[in-house]
């Protein structure tokens, strides 16, 4: 039952399940669950049809194990892992929980120089890359001492020296391919991921989850107020390579479920999943629920099966929540609202908790105050400030960066950047955000990172980034350009800059206007608001 604690402080209770405690480490917790569920379906690849069963998974994680033992992997290392979503890639996932090693996700789509960025801020030993990445990540890889080994995890035709991870798995010189001694972890302490994000400001950081954010993460997702999972068959084409993405698929093999799988979204293949296995539940992210809201495909399958629906990583609109229901009829439409610094979401939405624009209730175990962003002072319900939320979910810190890290949690409390509130009934409502954020279709797209990018381009004298609303996308990015004296320098010029140096989620779909100054405090800080107020208003001279 969530109260007002003094202080204005809202609480839900404490998680009463306390399932993974007996556990030594997140790996043994996950190895056991695999021996538990024997010959279940737990993945499905819905590209290739190919089903794989507890029994293989806890198999060939054990081999992995001992292949990442014998290439010196331990406690404190970091594995890179540069895939899309594959059974190799949760393989090697769990094999890296499993030493205790933290695994560092790359996202498949960065250029060189974002692979780069990323590879310094964890440093990983050893780098696991998928077809798509390979060249790429044995490029930068060569440029970086600390990465020692390179695995392919399908196939590679390059003349680096590199290691398959079939030739890997079938040399491991173990005796008996059934155990692996999972070492005692410091749950506390050990890191288990280091995803990206680029926080409430500037150039993306390491977020460091520890095996205790995950593991009483899955704690309460076993409360009995969670959604039940068990037996049943699950959806997902939600990049594990994104905190959401990873964390789904953690919580979800820990349940039991049967997870069906796909590397990249396809409209006939996603629709296509649904029917053909009969999907219950999926994961969600705004710009796919437009998609089942609008897209005349979705009329061409039985999609009968659907009847839960979880969205995250941006805001839903209640409009699209209700076109959904009345096409296709899924019963249950949850939202959550979650950062990657706080494992998975912070509040979701359940059958009472779901009034317009809200993004639900707290979860077990959370705190959460509203802050004013002037003076720093608890405020109370239904009065807008700045979102911090206090528990066992949030994050360790940003890797190698303690500044960075003592700027977003005080006193044990994450302040999110967001603006929101909360009424009477404890739902939370996002309203704002005040971090330098855009977001594109869930991806996070740091504007401070595109502006230090625009400003390696001999052309540019200066340049500010912010999102514009877009129905479909959530926000696109829109660059603001003061070019130098007497050059010439066109919108394509720019728009073809960005998109050779950075990720496809980072291109200025929003445009690019040239101005003659960037507005600026008198300390140098972009004036944001002041841009946006410019798009507002046509008839200003922008
Ligand atoms: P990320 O770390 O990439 O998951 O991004 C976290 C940010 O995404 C949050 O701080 C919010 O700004 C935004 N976000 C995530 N979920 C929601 C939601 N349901 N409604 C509004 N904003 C959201």
């Amino acid at each position: 039952m969530t109260a007002l604690l003094p202080g204005n402080i809202v609480y839900a209770g404490p998680i009463t399940c306390t399932e993974t405690h007996a556990y030594k480490s997140l790996g043994h917790y996950i190895l056991e669950k695999y021996k538990s569920f024997g010959n279940q379906t737990v993945m499905i690849d819905a590209v290739t049809g190919q089903e794989y069963t507890a029994k293989y998974m806890y198999d060939s994680v054990v081999r992995m194990a001992h292949v990442l033992k014998h290439l010196g992997v331990k406690s404190g290392d970091v594995v890179g892992l540069s895939s899309e979503n594959s059974i190799r890639f949760a393989i090697v996932l769990y094999a890296s929980f499993a030493v205790n090693a933290s695994v560092a996700p790359l996202n498949v789509t960065y250029s060189e120089r974002e692979v780069h960025h990323a590879i310094n801020l964890s440093k990983p030993k050893v780098i696991f890359a998928s077809k798509l990445t390979v060249d790429l990540v044995a490029k930068v890889a060569k440029k970086n001492g600390f990465v020692k080994t390179i695995v392919a995890l399908e196939t590679y035709n390059g003349n680096e020296h590199i290691y398959t991870f079939e030739e890997l798995m079938s040399s491991a010189n173990i005796k008996s391919e059934d155990y692996f001694d999972t070492p005692v972890a410091d749950k506390n302490e050990d890191v288990a991921l280091i995803v990206c994000s680029s926080g409430t400001t500037g150039l993306p950081k390491g977020v460091q989850l520890t095996q205790y954010n995950i593991l009483s993460t899955l704690d309460s997702n076993l409360e009995p107020t969670a959604i039940p999972m068990g037996e049943i068959t699950l959806l997902t084409v939600i990049p594990w390579f994104h905190a959401f993405g990873c964390l789904t698929l953690i919580t979800t093999t820990a349940l039991g479920t049967t997870l069906v799988y796909l590397p990249k979204f396809e409209e006939n293949l996603f629709l296509g999943a649904i029917e053909k296995y009969r999907v219950l539940m999926a994961f969600m992210v705004p710009p796919l629920m437009v998609f089942l809201a609008k897209h005349p495909l979705v009329d061409k399958y039985d999609l009968s099966s659907l009847m839960v629906l979880l969205c995250g990583a941006a805001p839903l609109s209640k409009e699209t929540q209700d076109l959904i229901t009345e096409r296709i009829g899924v019963p249950i439409i949850r939202q959550g609202y979650g950062l990657s610094e706080s494992t998975l979401s912070l509040l979701v939405q359940n059958d009472t908790a779901c009034k317009a624009g809200s993004v639900g209730t707290l979860k077990l175990g959370i705190y959460a105050k509203v802050i004013d962003t002037e003076t720093g002072k608890t405020l109370g319900p239904n009065q807008r400030g700045e979102l911090c939320f206090k528990g066992d979910c949030i994050m360790k810190g940003y890797i190698g960066d303690a500044k960075s890290t003592q700027t977003v949690i005080q006193d044990g409390w994450l302040h999110t950047g967001d603006i929101g509130y909360y009424d009477d009934d404890f739902e939370f409502f996002i309203v704002d955000r005040i971090k330098e954020l855009i977001k594109y279709k869930g991806f996070q797209v740091p504007p401070a990172e595109i502006e230090s990018l625009l400003l390696t381009h001999p052309k540019i004298k200066d340049a500010a980034v912010i999102g514009i609303p877009d129905e479909e996308a959530g926000e696109l990015p829109l660059a603001f350009v003061v070019k130098q004296a007497n050059v010439v320098l066109s919108e394509d010029d720019v728009v073809k800059f960005v998109s050779e140096n950075a990720s496809p989620a980072k291109r200025l779909r929003g445009g690019v206007i040239f101005i003659d100054d960037i507005p600026k405090n008198p300390s140098g800080k972009i004036l944001r608001r002041v841009l946006r107020d410019m798009l507002k208003k046509p008839q200003s001279k922008l």
